[in-house]
């Protein structure tokens, strides 16, 4: 979990972000003499900690080694282990097996995690790799950024009502996000940003720092919603809300239901209702039930009929069928339209994700009459639950890079921002590929479970660390004006002493590719 205190600092000793909080010796004493009782200032962030021997600064990423400031980490180089299709490491049984020595055959490339932070900006970033790849020299920017401009969207594959659109998300009893749109079979959070980072109360930014580095890190999280649930949710895994694991991510809204399974049914229910707190769906006034001719059944729904078949709010959010707080499914039939009703017919009641499911037959005063569930009808309720995908929640970790990070990497900074752009420098996250927003800047989403494990930090600014490199042409470097003089090259920094190889995700676009010139060049 981050944020916790530091152990064995001589910075802020309480993990606190607040700048304010006194250091051992005054900054500007250590500015003039960093070797002050032999501790060294560390500068890769603005929280400055002097550091005494054999010790480590507020956010245990530096410590003293003899003297000399020293990344806890080793820097993460990613190798493939494959190349078109045949091993480059014969010897080895799979990635468990790989020591973290470099392997001397195998392609590399040099990820952020472990690379460091330079402070202030406009010092080049810890390393500017060169390599030569189909011919075309290439250079890697690589740095670990400091981002106080930072949050993660979580998507929650669930139809349980978690909570109310805009309801604060709290961790520890923090505001730390908020509940956002709900999407097809998802309900979206919105965690983090600078607002509850810097914008309320120390604690608050404290612990959204904290529940952001430990959904970055795949780590559960424990979140309530004001007037909902409380969930626990983990990157890549099922959601827990109230205690419940959600299985399933429903097939369809109702009316999708109805549109899919609608001939399956046909010949084996005269109505079939798919309850649903969005677009509950019904089988006879449907298009799809039209088309096969299935006749008016008259059993009315609660709710505003939206088109036919389609109808919206048949009863209030919940935890219920389909998202509702129905835990009868009949609480939602209006009445039974006489004329168009008939004794004996056949009404089946599902949820979307086909984990609810009743069945009736009307009698004679046309009252749905519980029965069992038919055979025919069994193996279609169990064919939408085949169709559900597993719930799982998503975390994407979402940044601005577009502010002075960019000077690490050029002295002019919106000629990187322009060549983003324009598809000439390619962005990674500890090697995943990631989604640069349209618009100005270089705000960019990346998914979490695609980054090689420990891939995140925190300061106590409060702020989340964060790998990120840039990769273009050598040539386009220089001429955006780039730290030329401190281009190594890749063989240079395979060299270090404190480097770790890990397997590259061979599910991930391979970056060292020479990037194309785009039509806006
Ligand atoms: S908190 Fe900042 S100054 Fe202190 S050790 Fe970490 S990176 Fe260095």
């Amino acid at each position: 979990m981050s944020g916790s205190p530091p152990k064995d600092s001589a910075g802020p000793r309480d993990g606190s972000p607040d700048m304010k909080a006194k250091p051992a010796q005054p900054v500007h004493a250590e500015l003039e003499n960093p070797q002050l009782n032999n501790s060294v200032r560390c500068d890769a962030c603005p929280v400055l900690c002097n550091i005494g021997p054999g010790k480590t600064g507020s956010c245990d990423r530096y410590t003293n080694v003899s003297g000399k400031l020293t990344r806890v980490d080793p820097l993460v180089i990613a190798q493939r282990m494959h190349a078109q299709g045949s091993p480059l490491v014969p010897f080895m049984a799979g990635a468990e097996s790989w020591s973290g020595a470099v392997l001397p055959r195998a392609p590399a490339f040099v990820t952020g995690i472990g690379a460091g932070t330079t402070y202030p900006d406009y010092k080049p970033a810890p390393f500017i790799v060169a390599s030569r790849h189909e011919g075309v020299d290439l250079v890697t920017v690589v740095t670990e950024g400091i981002f106080s401009y930072c949050g993660v969207k979580v998507k929650v594959d669930t139809d349980r009502h978690l909570g109310p659109e805009q309801a604060p998300v709290r961790c520890e009893g923090e505001p730390v996000g908020h509940v956002t749109t709900a999407e097809y079979g998802s309900q979206m959070l919105s965690l983090g940003g600078v607002r509850h980072l810097t914008g309320g109360s120390k604690q608050e930014g404290r612990v959204t720092c904290k529940a952001l580095l430990d959904l970055c890190l795949k780590r559960p999280v424990e979140l309530s919603v004001d007037g909902g649930a409380r969930i626990v949710v983990q990157a890549g895994r099922p959601p827990i809300v109230d205690g419940e694991i959600e299985r399933r991510m429903r097939v369809g809204c109702g009316s999708a239901a109805i549109g899919i399974f609608a001939k399956q049914w046909h010949g084996h229910a005269d109505e079939v209702i798919v309850v649903d707190d969005h677009i509950t769906g019904v089988l006879s006034e449907h298009w799809a039930g039209r088309y096969l001719d299935i006749p008016a059944a008259g059993i009315k729904v609660k709710g505003r009929r939206s088109t036919p078949g389609r109808y919206f709010q048949v009863a209030n959010p919940g935890k219920g069928w389909g998202g509702t707080d129905i835990t009868d499914p009949l609480g939602i039939v209006a009445g039974v339209d006489r004329k168009k009703a008939w004794p004996g017919l056949r009404l089946l009641m599902v949820s979307t994700t086909g984990e609810d499911a009743a069945y009736f037959v009307l009698d004679g005063q046309l009252k749905p009459v519980p029965a069992p569930l038919p055979a025919a009808l069994r193996t279609v309720v169990e064919r939408i639950g085949e169709n559900c995908e597993p719930a799982l929640c998503s975390v994407l970790f979402m940044a601005g890079a577009g502010g002075s990070l960019r000077a690490g990497v050029t002295e002019n900074p919106v000629r990187l921002t322009r060549s983003v752009k324009a598809a000439l420098t390619r962005v990674t996250s500890g090697g995943a590929p990631v989604y640069v927003w349209p618009g100005g800047g270089i705000t960019y989403l990346v998914d979490v479970t695609l980054m090689p494990e420990q891939a995140f930090g925190s300061v106590p600014t409060p702020a989340l660390v964060a790998p990120i490199e840039f990769t273009l042409k050598l040539s386009d470097y220089a001429e955006m004006g780039g730290h030329m003089g401190n281009v190594v090259p890749l063989e240079q920094v395979l060299k270090r002493e404190r480097v770790r190889a890990t397997p590259w995700r061979e599910d991930n676009p391979w970056p060292l590719v020479p990037p194309k010139r785009s039509d806006a060049d």
